[in-house]
């Protein structure tokens, strides 16, 4: 099947649209051990740092090959002992839920405290939880990419910092994957053990590698914990840290991409120039959908600035053809991953600009009309 000349836009929440100079600078074969290619580990390893504004003397990142699942697992798998943890994972959807699925999978204790999927975490909720019992690692996701909801990771994470008998020994554990390098993260105020994020979300990289940045100290102690070889985070740590190589294969093509990715970030005015992007990208199209008549699932004030899911138009409607339809006009756009409720999801990062979002909405306004659906839409009901 050939590839569509033009490349699609994604309105998804990753892989995404990439520069064509990102994608440009996959245009070399990179020997492992090349003192360049070392070179470029190191500086990105040293960029990601900054990202989170911290410094080496404390924090350190470790990439992982994969997509940000494998730096999930990779976490949960080398920073919890084999004896005497518990963790408390809070969810409140899709993504929450597999960290439990991880645990599970790896026979770790744990402790789900579960919110809806359309609800922001309740710090109160989690307050009395954490008082009720005592917790090694408590872990969370940032933007739950899912509906899009933020949570309030900064408020939780002075809780956990207080949870226990020496403040700061419990572990917290952030999957801030689709908001690292987009929403101002700072580690120090959120007492962040475990930041975990991925090459091809807000950063705009391509998809092949994660990253974890962490705090030393408490990466040290955790030899010889891994529950896998290749997923083995204190590993790939010490032999990044001696050799500037990774243990296996790299994905020499994605790091050069990642290389070029944070130079555009820099050139962009770093997390908070792109965060102004994608919130003027957000809020066009929420401002387009909103006229055309779709109701979005989740509260305003619980939504960020990410992705937007909508409800369904009302019954008869089919997202499939919605979709394809969308697609031959070189949108794409997801589909929901919430349980409860038929919606769809429309996400605004990557390299989309305003103009972007305009034509994304006048493609959903062609279809709706070839799908003989009315705009704007009345009686839009929630399902
Ligand atoms: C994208 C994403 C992940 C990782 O998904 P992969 O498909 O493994 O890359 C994990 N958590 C969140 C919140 C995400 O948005």
């Amino acid at each position: 099947m050939d590839i569509k000349e033009n490349d699609s836009k994604l309105f998804t929440p990753g892989p995404l649209t990439t520069s064509l100079t990102v994608k440009e600078a996959m245009l070399h074969d990179l020997g492992s051990r090349d003192t360049i290619f070392l070179n470029i580990i190191a500086h990105i390893r040293g960029k990601l740092l900054e990202l989170a504004d911290v410094s080496a003397d404390e924090h350190a990142a470790v990439l992982v090959q994969g997509s940000g699942t494998y730096a999930v697992e990779a976490t949960f798998s080398t920073t919890i002992p084999h004896q005497g943890a518990k963790v408390l994972i809070i969810e409140n959807g899709a993504y929450g839920q597999r960290m439990t699925k991880i645990c599970r999978i790896l026979n770790i204790p744990h402790d789900v405290i579960s919110f809806h999927e359309t609800e922001r975490v309740q710090v109160d909720l989690v307050a009395n939880k954490l008082q009720s019992n005592h917790y090694t690692h408590v872990a969370i996701i940032h933007c739950e990419t899912s509906s899009g909801i933020l949570n309030p990771i900064e408020e939780i994470g002075q809780l956990v910092y207080d949870h226990g008998t020496t403040k700061g020994s419990t572990v917290y554990i952030v999957d801030s994957m689709s908001a690292f390098g987009a929403i101002p993260v700072s580690l120090r105020n959120g007492h962040i053990t475990y930041i975990i994020s991925s090459a091809n979300k807000c950063i705009e990289g391509v998809p092949g590698f994660a990253f974890v940045i962490g705090k030393k100290q408490h990466l040290l102690t955790c030899q010889g914990q891994a529950r896998s070889l290749v997923l083995d985070l204190y590993d790939q740590y010490t032999y990044m840290e001696q050799s500037k190589q990774f243990r296996f294969t790299p994905p020499t093509h994605t790091i050069l991409a990642f290389k070029r990715a944070l130079d555009e970030l820099d050139q962009e005015g770093g997390v908070h120039g792109r965060a102004k992007r994608y919130e003027a990208n957000n809020k066009l199209i929420r401002e387009k959908m909103k006229t055309l008549g779709f109701i979005e699932l989740i509260k305003p004030e619980y939504q960020t600035y990410i992705i937007t899911s909508y409800y369904y138009p009302s019954a008869p409607f089919n997202f499939q053809t919605f979709y394809n339809k969308l697609s031959e006009k070189h949108q794409l756009i997801y589909p929901g991953k919430t349980t409860e409720t038929d919606c769809f999801r429309i996400g605004n990062i990557g390299r989309l600009f305003e103009n972007d979002m305009a034509t994304l909405a006048e493609c959903i306004k062609e279809v709706c009309e070839e799908m003989n659906i009315e705009l704007p839409l009345t009686n839009n009901t929630k399902q």
